[in-house]
């Protein structure tokens, strides 16, 4: 399949690791929106938010279970943002799903 993030959890195109295990891979991204700025995606192929199931969800379990071991890693104790984007108005780019790790800054509410 032609997806970028398939290809960079695959190691087909490089990327910063932040972390990895069996089932999620996190990388920094490319164009930073905050100091710490890392994306965390399941290693399976997702499209979106929009396709959570009951067959591929224990995946989604499994990326906020990394984002607590990067946060306790990257010492994110003052805290952190997790986002998710979907779809052409909520801004998704790249269709695999993946969760914006944004940190070490103070992040406005409501975003905008
Ligand atoms: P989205 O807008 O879909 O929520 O987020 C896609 C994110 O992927 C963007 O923040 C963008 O900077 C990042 N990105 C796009 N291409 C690459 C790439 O080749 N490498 C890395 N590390 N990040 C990328
Ligand atoms: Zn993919």
């Amino acid at each position: 399949m032609d997806c970028l993030f398939c290809k960079i959890a695959a190691g087909e195109i490089p990327s910063t690791k932040v972390y990895e295990d069996e089932f999620v891979y996190a990388f920094l991204d490319i164009e930073p929106q905050a100091p710490f700025h890392a994306i965390i995606i399941p290693r399976q192929h997702i499209s979106g938010a929009d396709k959570i199931n009951g067959e591929n969800s224990i995946l989604i379990a499994k990326v906020f279970e990394a984002v607590a071991k990067i946060a306790e890693k990257e010492n994110l104790e003052k805290g952190f943002r997790v986002v998710n984007n979907c779809g052409e108005e909520g801004g998704q780019t790249v269709g695999h799903i993946h969760f914006h790790l944004l940190a070490r800054r103070n992040l406005a509410w409501p975003p905008g």
